[in-house]
C-alpha cells in the first residue's frame, strides 16, 4: 500500500503541469506588471508589457486594448510572432503590438518587452542629447540607448502599426536593452518580466535625473563605462518588484 502510494506520487510529480496551470501564474504576473507600470507612472492610459510564452517561444501574451491600470488576467490574449491572436475570436488588441512580435522574432534572448510613453524620456529622443546612466540604478543604459526615428520610413502617424515598422524598430534596438522612439516614447526588453519592469521604471527615473542635472551643468558627471557595467545587474530588480507587488495589494 505504502509502496503503491509512493509510486503513484512519483508518477504524479513527474508529470508535466497542465499548460493552463503554469500559464495561470505567468498571466497573473503579467497582469500585475500592467498595474505596477501604471501605478509607478511608467505608463498612463497607453503603453503595454508582454511576456513570451515559455512553453512556445513563437507566442507571447499581451493585454487586450484596455488602460493598463484596469488589467486582470482575463484580459490577456496570446499572439503569434506575426502579432495575430491565436484565438480568432480574441478581443481587439493594441495597434502597436507589432513592436513586441518583431522584437521577439529578432531577439531570441528577450522574454519580456515594455513599450511606454513616459514624458521624461521624450526630450532625449528629440534633442540629440544621448540618454546616459546618471546614477547607479540605471547602469544598464551604459551600453548605449539608440533612437528610432519613424520618419526615416516615410510620413506616418508615429505609431508602430504594422510589421515593417516593428522590424525597423527592432533593427534600431539591435542587441541593446532600451531604445527611444523619437517624439513618442521608449521600448525596454529583458530576460524576465521583473527585469523589464525595473528597467522601464529606472529608465524613466534616469531621464528625469539627467534632465535635471543638465539644467545645473551641461557636462554632468556620468557613470563611467566600467561603473555602468558593474551596476548594471542590480538584484534583478527583485526588491522593487516585491515592494510594487505589495503596493498593488498582492501577496
Ligand atoms: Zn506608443
Amino acid at each position: 500500500m505504502t509502496r503503491l502510494y509512493y509510486v503513484l506520487l512519483a508518477a504524479f510529480m513527474a508529470a508535466p503541469l497542465p499548460a493552463q496551470t503554469s500559464n495561470k501564474e505567468l498571466l497573473e504576473e503579467l497582469s500585475l506588471a500592467y498595474r505596477i507600470l501604471a501605478r509607478t507612472g511608467v505608463v498612463d492610459a497607453y503603453g503595454h508589457v508582454t511576456v513570451r510564452n515559455p512553453a512556445n517561444p513563437n507566442h507571447y501574451f499581451m493585454q487586450r486594448n484596455l488602460p493598463p491600470a484596469l488589467s486582470t488576467p482575463a484580459d490577456l490574449v496570446e499572439y503569434d510572432l506575426d502579432s495575430q491572436p491565436v484565438d480568432p475570436k480574441a478581443p481587439q488588441g493594441f495597434i502597436e503590438r507589432y513592436i513586441h512580435g518583431e522584437i521577439y522574432r529578432a531577439r531570441p534572448d528577450v522574454m519580456a518587452v515594455v513599450h511606454f510613453h513616459a514624458p521624461d524620456v521624450i526630450p532625449f529622443g528629440v534633442t540629440g542629447v544621448p540618454l546616459r546612466p546618471i546614477y547607479h540604478m540605471a547602469g544598464f543604459l551604459g551600453v548605449g540607448v539608440p533612437v528610432f526615428d519613424v520618419r526615416a520610413t516615410g510620413v506616418t502617424d508615429m505609431l508602430i502599426r504594422n510589421p515593417e515598422l516593428g522590424k525597423a524598430l527592432a533593427r534600431t534596438l539591435s542587441d541593446k536593452p532600451v531604445a527611444l522612439l523619437r517624439g513618442h516614447g521608449a521600448v525596454a526588453v529583458a530576460e524576465s518580466l521583473h527585469v523589464v519592469v525595473g528597467r522601464s521604471y529606472y529608465t524613466m527615473m534616469n531621464a528625469r535625473l539627467q534632465a535635471e542635472a543638465l539644467r545645473l551643468n551641461p557636462n554632468p558627471n556620468y557613470l563611467t563605462d566600467e561603473e555602468a557595467k558593474r551596476t548594471a545587474a542590480q538584484d534583478g530588480f527583485e526588491r522593487p518588484w516585491t515592494l510594487w507587488k505589495a503596493e498593488a495589494g498582492q501577496k
